[in-house]
């Protein structure tokens, strides 16, 4: 009897789900494996907000295999040596796995494949909807600028959807540990697994998209990251459905999914963009750990700011218009490296990811593929205009729950400010003050 092994790792799904669906089609039997490895803690990357989502990833995708008579076997220990011993304790003929884009991915599948050679196979279009390189500007190895890339994106279009096996043949008699359990830093983290990525995505009204996913208050987007990242469901079975649908809702959605792609393209040819300016601008940053400190806490004095770090500390999720925001505060009002935002968000997000979280700063930072890095966002006026009766703030800031209307945008100027909200960092009419001289200011 033939056996492969399914080596799941950003694509803990059961719908769409290339490497599981190659390793079942190949050989009669699949051993679906997950491995614990230690290296992604020393990387720094095992915040405790995604392991606790990740756990509950794995007991959904075990209830869900063992469901089509499967299981899965999770160990614990460095990838490619717990991989082959795998290999060698079942006798797989061959090892399916996601190719990935960041510089620990690489690493991976470097390791794998001087152990196992041939028998590594690697599938691509499983993390991302198009993979990173499908499509090339001529002469170029990656698209910079996203316009473009969208065109060529929606144009090359995506591979079928896969559908999720009915019935898997696993071995007995292969142990695994217990699915991890950790304790979360955030009290309000949403559940993870593809059950509930799906149910999501089913009482999601996709088609409001365009219209609400700038109102912070409404907090009306998918809130699908998490489970993108985890691969708790497919970005091509999400591009699939929304092209089909087609409104103008869905279409908006489809470009965010883009954007996504767009970063692992970038990231895949740069890797080191994951830590070094993407565009250097010779910036020399502005050091203070005080005012870094009041923005990692929520305590700069600006509403819209400190609002969006406390839903971060909450809920180890920040709303998108939130994330520019607070990010455009660290970089361009205070004038902060960079990398002392994107640290921070991966140490709470739960959908913290190389590719799109320091790919979205540099965005912001003005190092990126923006093609305006000037662009300043002032936290008053995106105030104003995203969160236009204060409901956001008051959600997350219960300092201010008592001040009404958009007055809570601009507590010091209310005659009886109130008691324990901080005053501004910085004045309120100079949020670009730090700004490089000689950069403009445009937006
Ligand atoms: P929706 O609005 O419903 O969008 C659907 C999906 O499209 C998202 O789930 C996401 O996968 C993708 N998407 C949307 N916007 C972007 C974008 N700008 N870049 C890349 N993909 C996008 N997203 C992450 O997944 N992980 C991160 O670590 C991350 N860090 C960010 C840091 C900063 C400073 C900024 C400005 C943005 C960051 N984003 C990150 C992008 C975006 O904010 C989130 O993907 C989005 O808020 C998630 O909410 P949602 O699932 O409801 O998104």
């Amino acid at each position: 009897m033939s056996l492969s092994l399914a080596l799941l790792t950003q694509d803990l799904r059961l719908h769409d789900n290339p490497v599981l669906h190659a390793a079942a089609t190949g050989a009669d039997a699949v051993l679906p494996v997950f491995v614990l490895d230690s290296a992604v803690e020393r990387a720094g990357f095992a915040a405790p907000n995604r392991l606790a989502f990740l756990g509950d990833c794995l007991a959904d995708l075990d209830a869900s295999l063992r469901a089509v008579g499967s299981r899965l076997v999770v160990r614990r220990g460095p990838v490619a040596a717990t991989v082959a011993d795998l290999v060698a304790e079942s006798g797989a003929q061959s090892v399916h796995l996601a190719a990935g884009v960041s510089g620990f991915a690489r690493r991976r599948e470097a390791a794998l494949r001087e152990r196992l050679g041939e028998r590594l196979q690697l599938h691509r279009a499983s993390v991302t909807a198009l993979p990173p390189g499908a499509v090339t500007p001529a002469g170029r190895d990656h698209y910079a600028v996203f316009t473009p890339y969208l065109r060529a994106w929606l144009d090359h279009g995506h591979r079928p959807v896969l559908p999720a096996p009915r019935v898997l043949h696993t071995p007995e008699g292969v142990p695994g540990t217990e699915v991890p359990r950790a304790r979360p830093t955030s009290p309000l983290l949403p559940t993870g697994g593809e059950s509930t990525a799906r149910k999501l995505w089913r009482a999601w009204d996709v088609d409001q998209y365009e219209a609400v996913h700038d109102d912070l208050a409404g907090d009306a987007t998918s809130r699908l990251s998490p489970y993108l990242h985890f691969g708790c469901v497919s970005a091509t079975e999400l591009v699939d459905r929304a092209l089909r649908r087609g409104t103008p809702g869905a279409q908006a959605f489809v470009r965010q999914l883009a954007w996504r792609d767009f970063h692992h393209q970038v990231l895949d040819a740069r890797p080191q963009a994951a830590r070094s300016d993407y565009r250097s601008r010779a910036d020399r940053w502005h050091h203070d750990e005080q005012e870094a400190a009041a923005w990692r806490e929520g305590r700069t004095g600006f509403p819209v700011v400190d609002a969006a770090m406390r839903q971060l500390a909450q809920e180890g999720w920040m709303h998108n218009r939130a994330r520019l925001i607070a990010a455009s505060f660290l970089c361009k009002s205070l004038y902060q490296d960079w990398r002392i935002g994107a640290d921070h968000f991966l140490s709470l997000l739960v959908d913290g990811d190389v590719a799109n979280n320091q790919l979205n700063w540099q965005w912001v930072a003005g190092t990126g593929t923006d093609t305006r890095p000037n662009r300043v966002l002032n936290p008053l006026v995106q105030a104003e205009r995203f969160d236009p009766t204060g409901t956001y703030v008051r959600r997350w800031v219960p300092e201010l729950r008592h001040v009404a209307g958009r007055a809570v945008h601009r507590p010091w100027r209310l005659t009886d400010p109130p008691a324990g909200y901080p005053a501004p960092i910085i004045p309120p009419d100079q949020t670009a003050r730090r700004l490089r001289e000689g950069r403009e200011l445009d937006g």
